[in-house]
């Protein structure tokens, strides 16, 4: 095992290959690294510009090493409060990055399902411009997991902070992981939702949007009949696996209403 550190990101991007692991907080890595499975070489950097908090004109540019900690302390960063104490306990928080987590594997991943439905952009490592996280999603699904360096991350904010909601299902309170997690972005113009996105997490190898759902939503008022077709079709088109906390077939069955809280919720305010 042979640990590199890296002034640049830039560096450290170069340093890749498929005998290294890029390491942010750890969480993870650290785990394969005691277990004697992880990659030979860990690539690590000090680069300031992976904890750099910044305001653009109509969001965020979050640095991909911004730990949860972070985002919980930040006053500007408060919709997103919720999403960031989702994940883990204390200790976990303060290491846990948001760059990592777009990476981590079923059933983690909870902040990554906040960012895909505000509709997030990633900067890669050595690349200019930003693409969409569903790009870099889907991606991470054909590749098996490697990936290019994600530098930093564009959130927009949402225009109305009531428009965006987030809940995670657990079955241990309040750090379990997840039997799901969704986020749901309803920006409205004259009370009809457009652009709505709606994700899912831990119904699938990696954070989905429910495209079903979105339409179903889409230039309708957030009443109790939109609400209960969105429910109907919650699972359309998600892949959710068993594993030891829910079969596929509890989610299915659970998404729906899970799904139908959270917009009650926000049709209430
Ligand atoms: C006890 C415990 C509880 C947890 N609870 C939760 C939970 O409730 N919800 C949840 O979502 N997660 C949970 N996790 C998982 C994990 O802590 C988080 O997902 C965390 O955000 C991962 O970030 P990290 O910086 O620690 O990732 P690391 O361990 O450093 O890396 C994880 C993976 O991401 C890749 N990676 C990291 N940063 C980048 C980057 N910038 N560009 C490209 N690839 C990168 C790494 O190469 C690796 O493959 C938990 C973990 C533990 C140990």
């Amino acid at each position: 095992m042979r640990v590199e550190s890296y002034n640049t990101l830039a560096e450290a991007a170069r340093a890749m290959g498929p005998d290294a692991v890029f390491m942010a907080g750890g969480t993870l890595v650290m785990r394969d690294v005691n277990a004697g499975t992880s990659a030979g070489r860990v690539v690590r950097s000090a680069d300031p510009a992976l904890t750099e908090i910044r305001a653009t004109g109509d969001g965020f540019s979050l640095g991909s090493g911004v730990t949860m900690a972070r985002v919980l302390a930040h006053r500007d960063l408060a919709f997103l409060a919720p999403v960031a104490r989702a994940v883990g306990g204390p200790q976990v928080r303060n290491m846990a990055t948001i760059g990592g987590n777009i990476f981590a594997h079923h059933p983690y991943g909870d902040f990554a399902v906040a960012l895909l439905a505000l509709g997030a952009r990633v900067v890669l490592a050595g690349q200019g411009g930003a693409k969409p996280l569903d790009d870099l999603l889907r991606e991470r699904g054909r590749s098996g997991g490697t990936s290019p360096i994600v530098a930093s991350i564009e959130v927009p904010r949402p225009r109305d902070p009531r428009a965006f909601g987030f809940v995670k299902v657990s079955r241990i309170k309040p750090k379990g992981v997840s039997v799901m997690s969704i986020a749901v972005n309803l920006p409205r113009d004259g009370g009809r939702m457009r652009g709505a996105r709606v994700a899912f997490g831990a119904m699938g190898p990696a954070p989905l949007r429910a495209s079903a759902v979105e339409r179903v939503l889409e230039g309708q008022s957030l009443d109790a009949a939109t609400i209960a077709r969105a429910a109907q079709l919650a699972s359309d088109g998600l892949d959710p696996p068993t594993d030891a906390l829910a079969s596929a077939w509890y989610r299915r069955e659970v998404a729906g209403t899970h799904l139908r809280r959270l917009l009650e919720k926000m049709e209430r305010g």
